[in-house]
């Protein structure tokens, strides 16, 4: 079964400039018609208000897209490239809305255009290809080279029924944390004040405002371009529960703090030295809460590393107990990007 959007034929063309433009139309399947409608085959739902027109999410079967006969990537890489460096090419690729981001190792780079237009014609939902490059600085920002398609860094990325607007050099973005993002959301309880810190362009709390009943969040994020396509996001989605500021989280939350501000919960998701940011963070918990760290932990550190975290929290006066310790992405060998979820009993 497929999800639908259901118009009036007049709207078609108003509807379908919409869909693209919001990376909404899926484009493994085709369009169907019937007698006055016409069935939009579209990733997600959304709000409907967005349309000035009348319109309505339905589920059926349709029929698969002309574009699904695209040839398989590794035989086309196989056709430009030899034994030996099919070995070394990466045939992963981050997408992040309509723009693949690919790694080319050096032994690769005289071929590097070559390998990207493959990329392109293997997926049809890409436009651009980007050359990765690495996270650097406070900011976690990388350098990203254009290799062909559209040349274009502003994107809009559909994750766990949001809509991220974001430039994937002016802001660190990871598509791969989808899952972990809507955990925690699923975690939220009704009514409950977040606080998101190191927020980027916003996708922790727009994916907790988007798939729980919290009653808001605030985010804090260093670079401001975090806090600009954030409130775009936060425009375009029509959230209103959502509040983001620019500055350091060590100036930014203990004046928020200053202004009566508490939460239930508090995100942390800076894996590099977020050590030193856990007084920060239970300085703006409530006198009960949830914490959830993030870190890179080697395998056989994840006890030691729990335990570090719970003696900090009581050399801060609180009472800290493991809830759990998740695996969410892997960056070495037995070494995991975790999140560890605490709760603060007191
Ligand atoms: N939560 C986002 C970004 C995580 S990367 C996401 O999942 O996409 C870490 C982010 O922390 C970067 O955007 C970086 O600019 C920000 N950052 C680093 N040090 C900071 C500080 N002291 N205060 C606030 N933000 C900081």
């Amino acid at each position: 079964m497929t999800l639908l959007l259901r118009v009036k034929k007049q709207d078609a063309s108003k509807t379908k400039k919409f869909l693209i433009d919001n990376n909404l139309l899926n484009n493994d399947f085709r369009v169907k018609k019937e007698e006055e409608h016409i069935l939009f085959p579209i990733n997600e739902e959304f709000e409907l208000n967005e349309l000035s027109f009348e319109a309505s999410f339905t589920e059926g079967e349709a029929e698969k897209s002309k574009l699904l006969e695209i040839p398989k990537l590794e035989d086309e890489l196989k056709k430009i490239l030899s034994v030996k460096e099919m070995e070394v090419v990466s045939k992963s690729q981050d997408v992040i809305g309509d723009i693949a981001i690919i790694e080319i190792p050096d032994a690769l780079i005289s071929k590097e255009k070559e390998i990207a237009k493959i990329f392109l014609k293997c997926n049809p939902s890409i436009v651009t290809v980007l050359k990765k490059g690495k996270h650097e600085g406070v900011f976690r920002l990388q350098k990203l080279d254009y290799l062909v398609g559209e040349d274009k860094k502003e994107t809009i990325h559909v994750e766990n029924k949001a809509r991220l607007f974001l430039n994937v050099e002016d802001v660190y973005f990871s598509p791969r944390m989808a899952n972990e993002r809507l955990r925690i959301s699923k975690l939220v309880k009704k009514g409950e004040e977040v606080l998101v810190m190191f927020s980027g362009a916003g996708p922790y709390p727009l994916v907790i405002a988007k798939n729980s009943e919290a009653k808001k969040i605030d985010g804090v994020e260093i670079n401001p371009k975090g806090k600009e396509f954030g409130d775009v996001s936060i425009k375009k989605n029509k959230i209103n529960n959502v509040f983001l500021y620019t500055g350091d989280v060590y100036e930014v939350i203990p004046k928020l703090v200053s202004e009566g501000k508490k939460y239930d919960r508090v995100v942390m998701p800076a894996p590099h030295n977020a050590n030193s940011f856990l007084k920060t963070a239970l300085g703006a918990l409530k006198k009960k809460g949830f914490i959830h760290f993030y870190d890179f932990v080697h395998e056989d550190e994840f006890e030691k590393r729990v335990d570090e975290l719970i003696l900090e929290a009581k050399s801060n006066g609180r009472k800290a107990k493991l809830l759990g310790i998740y695996k969410v992405g892997q960056n070495k060998p037995r070494m995991y990007r975790t999140c560890i979820d605490l709760e603060i009993l007191e």
